[in-house]
């Protein structure tokens, strides 16, 4: 029986990218790749609200994780002070990163299922006292989408840098690097729609001039290296750090353009659209998801109602044809699980999604009607149409 992916990266990839990943590989300077590599590079900016010629594109062989690391190491030393807007597992991972390299690090906590306030950040700012800041857009343990437009509004007038992690978001969700943020990435995995490999993001200006007067601590995340290889790919001279992903960047390309083709706003609605009828169908069953007031366009933390245990639906919806991922926040892991909606995602893959969420309730006693949770969720797509 054919199953389909609902996690939250990596996605389900359409047909155009998983051939271009079973072309030979051909030679990582010549020509052909320099052009795909550029063309990639290009769109990543324009993904981004971001431009070639002056700001820094980069895709990088690595994970999000990497991405992570890239974007905060070239600005930090021992003595630098760094304040994480912490809204789940990634903010977690944000301290731990930094606690390699400085312990003057801050947090802000907000209670699991909501944003950060734009007015604690600002209250932070005002000190003077941070060198960074990060946040997560979209924190795929939660479903939490921080409203990055206003802090960008409050970080751009103070000191301290702005880096964001789309990895969650960019691709389905408004990003764009001309409200003030300095650094923001993603990863091939998810809403780009490529397989996993690739950390793919972008570095403002006010970045770059910080980056210059800096030697990070680490090497291969030294994005100064990076910045000659993009900036001698966008130049058409060539360039060579650590040898390029040639398969998955052509596939990435492949994925860009399929972007770029639908656009970028189309796809941002499209993605609003199936995440709000599978919303509607969860609600109409009675399920709750940790998301408090921002919804996510990519991802949804359910609640499993009635005491079930989240290993035993996971297996149950599994039988009846669809994967879901288990929870990332350790308290409450038993009690939600997550559904991954973004890539191609339509109405097909809603109702077979919300189809066998409504099946694994049933298996594990949990009264539902049959086709209340689609109908529900139907009535949306019926009302957009
Ligand atoms: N940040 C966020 C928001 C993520 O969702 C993930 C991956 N799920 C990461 C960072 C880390 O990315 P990766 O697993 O590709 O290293």
């Amino acid at each position: 029986m054919r199953k389909i992916l609902m996690i939250p990266g990596p996605i389900e990839y359409e047909n155009n990218v998983l051939s271009a990943m079973a072309n030979p590989t051909i030679s990582h300077s010549s020509k052909e790749f320099m052009s795909t590599y550029r063309e990639a590079l290009q769109k990543t900016a324009t993904i981004f609200g971001a431009d070639a010629s002056k700001d820094l594109p980069f895709i990088i062989s690595g994970s999000g994780t990497l991405g992570m690391e890239a974007s905060v190491v070239n600005f930090i030393g021992r003595e630098s002070k760094v304040l994480v807007v912490n809204t789940g597992y990634f903010g977690d991972r944000f301290v731990d990163l930094f606690s390699r390299f400085t312990e003057k690090i801050e947090q802000i906590n907000p209670p699991i299922g909501e944003a950060v306030e734009p007015a604690q950040v600002k209250e932070k700012l005002d000190t003077n006292e941070f060198d960074l800041m990060t946040v997560t857009h979209v924190d795929t343990s939660t479903g939490v989408k921080n409203n990055i437009k206003k802090i960008a509004e409050i970080s751009r007038n103070s000191e301290t840098l702005l880096v964001v992690d789309g990895v969650c978001s960019v691709g389905a969700e408004e990003l764009d690097m001309r409200w003030g943020v300095d650094v923001a990435f993603t990863a091939s995995q998810k809403a780009l729609g490529a397989p996993p490999g690739l950390a793919v993001g972008v570095m403002g200006i006010r970045g770059l001039e910080r980056m210059h007067k800096m030697k990070p601590l680490t090497f291969f995340s030294d994005l100064r290296k990076w910045e000659a290889v993009s900036r001698g790919i966008l130049d058409s001279k060539g360039g060579y750090f650590g040898t390029p992903n040639v398969n998955l960047i052509t596939a990435l390309n492949v994925s860009l353009n399929n972007i770029m083709a639908e656009g970028l706003d189309a796809r941002i609605k499209r993605h609003e659209l199936m995440a709000s009828s599978i919303r509607a169908g969860l609600a109409e069953m009675g399920l709750e998801i940790i998301s408090k007031r921002s919804y996510a366009n990519t991802v949804s933390a359910v609640y499993l109602p009635g005491g079930i245990d989240s290993q035993k639906f996971l297996s149950s919806s599994e039988r009846n044809g669809v994967v879901f991922a288990s929870g990332l926040i350790r308290d409450i892991a038993s009690r939600y699980f997550r559904i991954g909606h973004m890539g191609s995602i339509g109405p097909s893959e809603v109702m077979i999604t919300v189809g066998a969420i409504e099946r694994a309730l049933k298996e594990n006693g949990y009264g539902v009607r049959p086709g209340s949770g689609l109908s529900a969720a139907q009535e949306i797509l019926f009302r957009s149409g």
